[in-house]
């Protein structure tokens, strides 16, 4: 095999688990084969994309050569490719907005600040649905009480959502990727189920569909955006996170994928002592404006450490829902900010 073949043949090759080839992926930046040596360089984003990519080559042409040489390609920020996400495809024409919630590590809170947007969006009077594609912990039919619902399929050979507290209920959970499924499988198979949610739940007409998404830049972030118009992205962090390089990795991200971003959430930002009411910031404060302003998006709210929320929420009991007017109207407020501050169309 020459140059010419194993580049066309590394272009017709599929991405594991997806449909689409690593040519139309864009992901092989440099093929050579000099005497039967290969070398390949890929311009995959994430260490795990890159695995998964290194793997499926080495299975197809790991016999073909005497040595197989394949790396990452160094890729400045600002270089990155991200596949079409300028012009994605729609794989979820029912859905008027997609609002899609992310954060640089897990255990921030993002899946509780998705449930409850998602809840007092339809508090509000509008359709939605929330999408759980956070494929490392699944969380959102635990905070939504559907967690011991298993997937059932309507008439039309269609997955039907569960449904609570007025929202439509689809998660990866369902689809029962265990904990220790070894991640980079875990996310092949993730894409897979994600793009299958998008297509074959019958979600009926929303005006907005919420995604949890995974936390970090991988893979799904690329796929969801390249697959659907995002309307907007909100971030999740801690106050001990805005200044690391994970919660500015993820905002860049959706920056150069051409996500506009609706705004910064800060959550578990202080610290309201039950019993005297005093507000205790841990954690100092005006971490999340500088955050929000060194990026020029907007920040929507602040939501403090509450044991209520956690309890709330873990059984759950949405806070949103069946909360103190106060925890009410945290997450209200940031939805009314998250509208002002993106464009929406109903
Ligand atoms: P992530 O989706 O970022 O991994 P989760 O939404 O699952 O995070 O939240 C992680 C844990 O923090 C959960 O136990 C949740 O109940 C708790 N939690 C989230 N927000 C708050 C808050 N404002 N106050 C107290 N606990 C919270």
């Amino acid at each position: 095999m020459n140059t010419k073949e194993l580049e066309q043949a590394l272009h017709a090759l599929s991405y594991p688990g997806l449909t689409r080839t690593l040519g139309e992926l864009k992901l092989i930046s440099e093929v050579k084969v000099k005497e039967n040596h290969a070398k390949i360089e890929l311009s995959t984003v994430s260490d795990d994309s890159y695995l998964t990519v290194k793997n499926a080559i080495a299975e197809r042409f790991g016999d073909t050569f005497a040595s197989l040489d394949i790396t990452k390609k160094n890729l400045a920020p600002k270089d990155t490719h991200y596949g079409n996400s300028a012009a994605p495809n729609n794989r979820a024409p029912y859905a008027k907005n997609v609002i899609a919630v992310t954060s640089g590590k897990g255990g921030v809170g993002k899946s509780t600040v998705s449930v409850n947007l998602a809840i007092a969006l339809a508090q509000k009077g509008y359709r939605v649905g929330i999408l759980d594609a956070d494929v490392y912990g699944p969380n959102v039919p635990r905070l939504t009480n559907t967690d011991l619902e298993k997937i059932k399929w309507n008439d039309d050979n269609k997955i039907v959502p569960s449904e609570n507290y007025g929202i439509k209920i689809m998660s990866v959970a369902l689809t029962t990727p265990t904990s220790d499924t070894p991640l980079v499988w875990r996310s092949s198979v993730a894409v897979s189920a994600l793009i299958q949610f998008l297509e074959d739940v019958a979600w009926g007409e929303l005006d907005f569909m919420v995604i949890d998404m995974p936390p970090g830049t991988g893979d799904i972030q690329l796929t969801m955006a390249q697959e659907l118009p995002i309307t907007a992205g909100v971030i999740v962090t801690t106050p001990q996170l805005v200044a690391s390089d994970d919660v500015s990795r993820a905002i860049r991200m959706f920056q150069d994928i051409h996500v506009p971003m609706a705004g910064l959430v800060e959550n578990m930002s202080y610290f309201i002592a039950p019993d005297t009411q005093n507000r205790y910031d841990i954690f100092g404060t005006g971490g999340g404006e500088r955050l929000a302003a060194r990026y020029n998006i907007p920040l929507l709210g602040q939501i403090p450490i509450d044991m209520e929320i956690r309890e709330g929420s873990d059984n759950g009991e949405p806070p949103v829902a069946l909360g103190s007017e106060t925890q009410k109207s945290y997450y209200k407020s940031i939805v009314e900010n998250m509208l002002s501050a993106i464009k929406f169309r109903l």
